[in-house]
């Protein structure tokens, strides 16, 4: 044996082991679906996770085996997170938004040995229980005195009853770095979902690549308010970031209102944040309608969706709240890229920076990104050209659990396997990449294609628009063309000419939607992304003006 270094496998429960014993005094504050705060430290948080994770070996969980959880993000869904991976079991978090038939397929398909789950999602629990006959235990996440008696759910188990049978003297085991932690559907837009199963060491990479000054940028210094919830790729790494780094926690539960989240930043005195898009409108509009601000909330991650230039500056402009662009998927665990600024562009005239920060970014390190044409050759990095964007990376799916859809990679000269990510996106010379749009929202007009996110993101920017959607109609000289689906601000009014017009000087002609339409509510997904395919449905049967 050559005289090298420590061989120590990165491991899950290193990283609350970490926490518990250099910040151990640290906060992890729950909002829970009781209503109150429950507070604690990572000791506290470690100790419980070693007890369930004994808890759960006593009752015959073995390594490999899945455990699913229903829930919010809360200390208990911590606890599970850790108690699970540490022993050697897979966490499978199950996103509740789902239709409870889509989470019965998802838990037979994962074939989990328990359920865990936040009152709140008692319903769903009691819907599928009779079609889950593999789930040995349907585990409340709440006190013995609140379990609910439910002649619906057989094997109805209490979180704390459970974690009771364990002792915190339990020794976390040394694992094969290489074996699986955790299990996240990706949500099929064909065929059923396929589950991107990471394991010890692409969490571990991954967490240590976004905690970095230009990543996530997160420190000791920080305290942490996940928005984006434990069911949305792992909340988008922050669980195993801020044990990483020391920070704060604070989980806000089911309360994802404006109000409640603007209460809980300013309570726990939040620097830091993360969430799609769609959330961030619910606590602009509350701030701004009751003329708040922000005492120490100071940056936040925004992606899942673009998002939309407007929002970027009224966080900055107006609440000294600086946004990362992040683009990622459940297959990257999920980060890929963000937009932070270089050296060379902080002497740009603020405009040109603001372009810069609207992108979704530069790959961190440990992910390698290219564009293709149709015929597979790589495009060039000159922030025009666009074309299907393909990564690689040690946190990046190789193959979907139990090896559904089959190799999904694209494999280069080289033999090295890319994974194609169905974005549409353009690359520049600095490396930044910005996503045009999915490849199968992206709108084909006369063999051109037309960005939805852009003019999305145009019509955002309109003072009277609260949300918008671009889809592609078919048009039979064009092929398609683009239709702006809008819903007004409450109170607002505004005209289609008025917001046809706004288009003008700010794209080409040709890429104005030919119409708007304005609707109550536009379709949002299970992770509060806009539902294209439903809103395509609506519109299957309406025609451009003039065709
Ligand atoms: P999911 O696996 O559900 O998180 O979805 C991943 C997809 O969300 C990506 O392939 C993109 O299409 C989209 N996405 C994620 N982040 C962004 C972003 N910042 N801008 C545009 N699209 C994004």
């Amino acid at each position: 044996m050559q005289a090298l270094m420590m061989d120590m496998p990165l491991l899950v429960s290193n990283l609350l082991r970490h926490a518990a014993r250099h910040f151990p005094d640290v906060e992890i504050v729950s909002r829970r679906v009781e209503g109150d705060l429950h507070r604690y430290t990572y000791k506290d948080c470690h100790a419980r996770a070693a007890r369930l994770a004994d808890a759960l070996t006593r009752r015959g969980v073995h390594v490999g085996d899945r455990i699913a959880t229903l829930a919010w993000n809360g200390y208990r869904h911590m606890e599970i997170y850790y108690a699970v991976a540490g022993m050697g079991g897979v966490i499978h978090t199950v996103n509740p938004r789902l239709h409870p038939e889509q989470i019965a397929w998802i838990v037979n398909h994962a074939n989990d040995q328990y359920l865990s789950f936040d009152l709140t999602f008692l319903p769903i629990v009691e819907a599928i229980a009779a079609l889950c006959p593999n789930v040995r235990g349907w585990i409340a996440m709440c006190d013995r005195d609140r379990l609910p008696a439910s002649a619906k759910v057989p094997n109805l188990l209490c979180y704390e009853d459970v974690l009771a049978e364990g002792d915190d003297r339990y020794v976390w085991p040394e694992l094969d770095e290489r074996s699986a932690c955790g299990l996240c559907y990706t949500s099929g837009t064909t065929g059923n979902p396929k589950g991107a199963l990471y394991s010890h060491r692409s969490t571990t990479l991954h967490a240590y690549a976004a905690a970095l000054p230009d990543a996530m940028g997160c420190s000791a210094r920080d305290s942490i308010l996940p928005v984006v919830p434990m069911f949305h790729v792992n909340a988008w790494g922050l669980p195993y970031i801020a044990p990483l780094t020391g920070a704060k926690l604070v989980f806000p539960g089911p309360a994802l209102d404006g109000k409640s989240i603007y209460e809980l930043l300013e309570s726990e005195r939040v620097t830091y944040s993360a969430g799609v898009p769609t959330v961030w409108q619910g606590l602009l509009a509350y701030v701004a309608s009751n003329g708040l601000k922000f005492s120490t909330f100071r940056r936040t991650v925004i992606g899942g969706s673009a998002c939309p230039p407007a929002m970027i500056r009224t966080f900055q402009d107006q609440y000294d709240v600086e946004v990362i662009h992040a683009w990622g998927m459940t297959e990257l665990s999920p980060l890929g890229t963000l937009s932070r600024l270089q050296n060379k562009h902080l002497d740009l005239p603020e405009a040109d920076r603001q372009k810069v920060l609207e992108k979704q970014g530069h790959v961190i390190y440990g992910i390698d990104m290219k564009i293709v044409g149709d015929a597979r050759n790589d495009l060039p990095w000159d922030g025009k050209t666009y074309g299907d964007l393909l990564v690689r990376g040690p946190w990046v799916v190789k193959e979907y659990f139990k090896g559904e859809g089959g190799d999904p990679l694209e494999y280069d000269g080289e033999g090295r396997g890319w994974f194609p990510t169905g974005d549409v996106a353009t690359i520049d010379a600095d490396g930044y990449m910005q996503i045009t749009d999915r490849s199968k929202d992206v709108i084909k007009s006369g063999g051109e294609w037309i960005s939805s996110i852009d003019l999305e993101n145009l019509a955002v920017a309109h003072p009277a628009v609260a949300q918008a959607a671009v889809i592609g109609i078919a048009h039979p000289k064009w092929d398609e063309r683009p239709l702006l689906v809008v819903v007004k601000k409450p109170g607002a009014e505004v005209t289609k000419d008025e917001l046809i017009r706004f288009y003008d000087g700010k794209i080409a002609k040709w890429w104005t939607p030919d119409d708007v339409q304005f609707v109550e509510a536009i379709p949002l997904g299970a992770t509060g992304k806009i539902l294209k395919t439903k809103l395509r449905e609506t519109f299957k049967d309406y025609r451009l003006p003039g065709v």
